[in-house]
């Protein structure tokens, strides 16, 4: 139900947003180039995935 701004007080609205800060990402090294990114995702220093190239980085 919906409550008018007014009525809900500072602590009770700062209180819920208690429980709203956003985890940590979870980043693991690459295991070619040790670049700390997400992972199951192409490694976005060297474009390798899984031993194979997949995006051509650099020249
Ligand atoms: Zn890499």
């Amino acid at each position: 139900m919906a409550v008018p701004m007014g009525k809900v007080s500072k602590r009770r609205s700062r209180s819920r947003a208690a429980h709203h800060a956003l985890a940590p990402r979870n980043l693991r090294p690459c295991a070619r180039c040790a670049h700390r990114g997400p992972a199951h995702r192409v490694c976005e220093n060297c474009g390798h995935y899984r031993g194979r190239e997949v995006i051509h980085k650099g020249d």
